[in-house]
């Protein structure tokens, strides 16, 4: 098919494009808005519905668990993983103001580390760890809760409950949906099924061509690249690596004893509750070349280790039926830092969030659309 006069000289042309349409593609076109509110902001998404992370993640709309802030503390120093925290909690704040909590289904049941045996240790050093965040919360965040764990039926292996009261879960379709109803109300051109396959400077434009039968060109003076794990299919080298997360939903169990969000070891295990079914993922450790894939199958080695850790810890005694699998991919950058930089003097890129976009989403995009304008 070819393109019409009509839609070559109305259509393709625009201020600012914006590839991907995930959690921080959408709230970068926002942040454009807010900066550019005359512009036409155009933005392109490969997908029917998002295809990356941003709707098939866990929703938990989390900081760091003590495990995992332990580990990174060790591995990055303590300036590195406090400006990561102060940066996922402002996120965090940034979006509930965006959307409004009743819009994405937040809730806070608070979030929970279970400790194993080999993991108690952690406990000698939760007192430094709420030292080190005292200035950013102005309180003690963690703390170990015995109660919680008496009443949550879980298996012997757990020792211990380390209890965060500030974290949240939210509802990640009803997040998507509210902030694509949002750009759409401020005027962006939301185009899905738009895969993007080529980008080419010209002059003073960026060509952005998409795939299909019209081959259809789109053009902007400057453009923001958005997408995420997925990003080495369209452009070689930006120090992204993607990897793929899967999950699990039961059916609804009646009288589930706990709510809120669970981590265990490090965050590669993580649980929750949706109303009263269990959605429970990670396992991305067991096969980790693996799972440095694109490619949103299941495995039987993953899928396996998640029904196992269901049986024996989260819900042991029990029989649940499975009734939703998936995987999505994410994008991880090297020291968990994101990448926020400009390609060239026309192209920004925004992503790598390790596995936070919930929280550190609405940030990367703000220094994003910043960085593109500047
Ligand atoms: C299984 C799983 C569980 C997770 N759990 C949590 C959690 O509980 N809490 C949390 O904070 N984070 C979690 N995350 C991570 C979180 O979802 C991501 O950090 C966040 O969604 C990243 O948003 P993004 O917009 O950068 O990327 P994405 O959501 O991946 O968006 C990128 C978009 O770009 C599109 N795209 C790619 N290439 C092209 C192209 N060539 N042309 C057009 N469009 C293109 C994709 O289709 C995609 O929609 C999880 C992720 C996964 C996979």
């Amino acid at each position: 098919m070819q393109l019409s006069f009509w839609e070559h000289d109305a259509m393709l042309d625009a201020d600012l494009i914006v590839i991907g349409g995930g959690i921080i593609g959408l709230q970068t076109a926002l942040e454009l808005r807010e900066r550019r509110p005359q512009d036409r902001i155009v933005l392109l998404e490969r997908g029917l519905l998002p295809s990356g992370a941003s709707s098939r993640n866990a929703g938990f709309a989390c900081f760091g668990s003590l495990t995992e802030i332990l580990s990174d503390l060790d591995a990055l120093g303590d300036a590195a993983v406090l400006t990561m925290v102060e940066r996922r909690w402002r996120g965090l704040s940034r979006l509930r103001q965006r959307l409004g909590d009743d819009e994405i289904g937040y809730e806070t049941f608070g979030g929970f580390d279970l400790l194993f045996d080999s993991h108690l240790e952690a406990l000698q050093r939760l007192d430094e760890v709420n030292r080190k965040l005292q200035p950013l919360f102005g309180r003690a965040v963690f703390s170990v809760d015995t109660g919680t764990l008496a009443a949550s039926g879980f298996g012997p292996r757990v020792k211990a409950l380390v209890k965060n009261p500030l974290e949240g879960q939210v509802h990640s379709g009803k997040l998507m949906r509210a902030l694509a109803k949002l750009a759409a109300a401020r005027g962006i051109e939301i185009h899905t099924g738009a895969q993007v396959d080529a980008l080419e400077e010209n002059g003073g434009e960026v060509r952005v061509r998409v795939k299909g039968e019209r081959n259809a060109v789109f053009r902007a003076p400057r453009v923001a690249v958005c997408t995420n794990g997925i990003t080495g299919e369209l452009l070689c080298d930006t120090g992204i690596v993607p990897a793929r997360g899967q999950i699990l939903v039961t059916e609804p169990i009646a009288g589930l004893p706990w709510q809120g969000t669970y981590h265990l070891d490090q965050g590669f295990y993580y649980f929750r509750n949706v109303g009263e079914r269990v959605l429970l993922g990670g396992g991305r450790h067991l096969a980790l070349d693996a799972e440095a894939t694109t490619d949103m199958a299941l495995s039987d080695t993953i899928q396996g280790a998640l029904e196992r850790l269901l049986h024996d810890t989260i819900l042991p005694g029990r029989e649940v039926r499975i009734e939703h699998r998936w995987s999505g991919v994410m994008g991880f950058a090297a020291d968990k830092q994101p990448i926020v930089r400009m390609l060239s003097g026309r192209v920004a890129l925004g992503f790598g969030c390790n596995g936070m976009g919930v929280a550190l989403g609405a940030e990367i995009a703000a220094q994003t659309a910043e960085l593109l304008l500047a």
